[in-house]
């Protein structure tokens, strides 16, 4: 194919067990689907529908990387998630048959500049500027669901600096891995390569420049990341 401009890779991630690589494709992101972390905000935990906000395909930071701080922000906030890997394309998938689509899965990070998300908060604009940053959504290796099945439970960690920040367990989530894919599936055709981040809990907090981050998801896997100096 020739184009007018240089072209770029296509973002993957390392899919575990295999040689070949999972095609990063649209990355979605489900807000306040864990009752504690609503709390923290300072949100109703009732179980109202869920919402959700994009990131874009290439702001996927691979494990073992670096992430540079991002601009425009004193405080970045780490939200350790299980991130769902779309298989298959679908459109208004059923709840009873959303595992049928879903490759695998991977602990993530949906990386947040907490000051500019409040402004859009306080003046009602969109997310984009503290969501979808460069370099906002570190993911593991994808650990296949045909060897690990769908986790419905489990812990779900974040340590900075070797002390533990967040904790959880995915039998918390406000809306489950099916009933989330059943939802977007109503407003997207889910397309295979798609990435669903499906929440954080509670503990979120503010990461600095040089401090480490260890995700980890007990039987999904885990993440670690470096926070480098700004870019
Ligand atoms: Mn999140």
């Amino acid at each position: 194919m020739d184009y007018v401009i240089d072209s770029w890779n296509l973002p993957s991630l390392a899919v575990e067990g295999a040689a070949g690589r999972f095609p990063v494709r649209r990355i979605y992101c489900v807000g306040r689907n864990y009752a504690e972390h609503a709390r923290e905000m300072g949100n109703d935990p009732n179980r109202e529908p869920p919402f959700f906000f994009m990131k874009p395909a290439d702001a996927i930071v691979a494990d073992g990387a670096n992430v540079p701080y991002p601009p425009a922000t004193a405080n970045l906030h780490h939200e350790v998630e299980l991130v769902a890997a779309i298989g298959t394309d679908g459109a208004e998938i059923a709840p009873e048959t959303a595992t049928d689509h879903i490759y695998g899965y991977a602990v993530g990070l949906d990386l947040t500049r907490r000051d500019l998300q409040q402004i859009s908060k306080d003046r009602r604009w969109p997310w984009d500027t503290g969501k979808s940053f460069d370099f906002g959504a570190p993911c593991g290796d994808i650990a296949p669901a045909a060897r690990i099945g769908h986790p419905s439970s489990g812990a779900i960690t974040l340590d900075i600096d070797g002390e533990r920040r967040q904790s959880g367990d995915l039998a918390d989530m406000i809306w489950s891995v099916p009933e989330i894919v059943g939802h977007l599936s109503r407003l997207f055709t889910l397309r295979a390569g798609d990435l669903i981040y499906t929440g954080t809990p509670a503990g979120v907090g503010p990461v600095l420049p040089g401090q480490r981050l260890d995700g980890s998801i007990e039987g999904v896997g885990k993440l670690s990341v470096s926070v480098g100096d700004s870019v």
